[in-house]
């Protein structure tokens, strides 16, 4: 266990943010940064836009998570839109940023990317990927896994033979997509063992603060709503104030039951919003 995990129940804990859009929103980043970092999470880790569009900016705050807060980064890369040419480039700037830890993932597909540029990729999935980077470069390597199955995938058989394949090829954790019914991650973990996959799963929590957040996160990862989570967005989706706590309440209560079930880590998709993710924990080193 980490030193700064000493305090807490033993379960790891990570964030997830993402570089902004806008040049003139980017020195906004460097303050949520050192103030997530003060809540001493394991890793932070930085998502690369789909396609690869910003991709200098997860290098340049990974190196920030890394060099100045001290921090182990996460940088997220996908096959989509790179060849092997790119990737190398990547990993290079990578190093020079002092940057030894990835998330590798496969990623979506752009709305504007063409058939012929999404079928030129030369890794197809994740674990081509993976199995590259073990392959050439030092890097530590995370992989994504999807609780409830990717949404691509026929059943979740299939999906876990594939998640097998990723592990073998070199990722030596994984994280996985939110699920906002803890059932689903339990079954999950049963079903990963079963098929011989030993290394830890972090869990995805993405805390709902608002009603229309809810809509947009279910439709891009396709996340099933317990009714509890549904029976809350109406009763309070309507009262600002009154839904971001009952939003971080509902996430409390997931996370404090993962830590019951003695779960590897927690992912918390912070999504840049700095004040939810320090109420959150916060709420959860008080009841300790
Ligand atoms: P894969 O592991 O390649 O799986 C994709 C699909 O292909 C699955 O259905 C799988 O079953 C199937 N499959 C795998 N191998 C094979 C095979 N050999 N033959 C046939 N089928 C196969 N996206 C971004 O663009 N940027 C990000 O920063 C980002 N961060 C993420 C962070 C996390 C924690 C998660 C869970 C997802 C993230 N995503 C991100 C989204 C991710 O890119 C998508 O979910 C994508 O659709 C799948 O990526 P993957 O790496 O899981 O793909």
């Amino acid at each position: 266990m980490s030193e700064n995990r000493k305090n807490r129940t033993g379960t790891g804990l990570s964030f997830e943010v993402f570089p902004p859009k806008k040049d003139e929103e980017f020195e906004n980043v460097y303050q949520i940064l050192r103030e997530l970092g003060s809540l001493h999470p394991d890793y932070i880790s930085c998502t690369y836009g789909a396609g690869g569009s910003r991709a200098g900016k997860t290098i340049e705050i990974a190196s920030f998570i890394q060099k100045e807060l001290k921090i182990d980064a996460v940088a997220h890369i996908t096959c989509v839109g790179f060849t092997r040419t790119d990737l190398d480039a990547n990993c290079a700037a990578l190093k020079e940023a002092g940057v030894s830890h990835v998330l590798a993932l496969r990623g979506d597909r752009p709305q504007a990317m063409t058939d012929e540029q999404y079928n030129r990729r030369e890794f197809h999935y994740a674990s081509d990927l993976v199995r590259y980077l073990r392959e050439h470069t030092d890097l530590t390597i995370a992989g994504a896994c999807y609780p409830e199955k990717h949404f691509e995938s026929p059943d979740f058989e299939e999906d876990l033979r594939h998640l097998k394949e990723k592990v073998d090829a070199g990722a030596g954790s994984l994280i996985s997509q939110m699920f906002f019914d803890n059932d689903y991650f339990y079954r999950f973990l049963d079903r990963a063992a079963a098929v011989g996959i030993r290394v830890p799963i972090h869990a995805g929590i993405m805390p709902i603060t608002t009603a229309k957040q809810l809509g947009t996160t279910v439709s891009l990862s396709g996340s099933s709503v317990p009714k509890k989570l549904a029976d809350l967005i109406a009763t309070y989706g309507d009262d600002k104030e009154d839904m971001r706590k009952a939003g971080i309440e509902y996430a409390v209560d997931q996370i404090r039951d993962l830590e019951e079930h003695g779960v590897d880590g927690i992912h918390i998709y912070s999504m840049n919003k700095v004040k939810t993710t320090t109420d959150i924990c916060h709420m959860l080193r008080s009841s300790l």
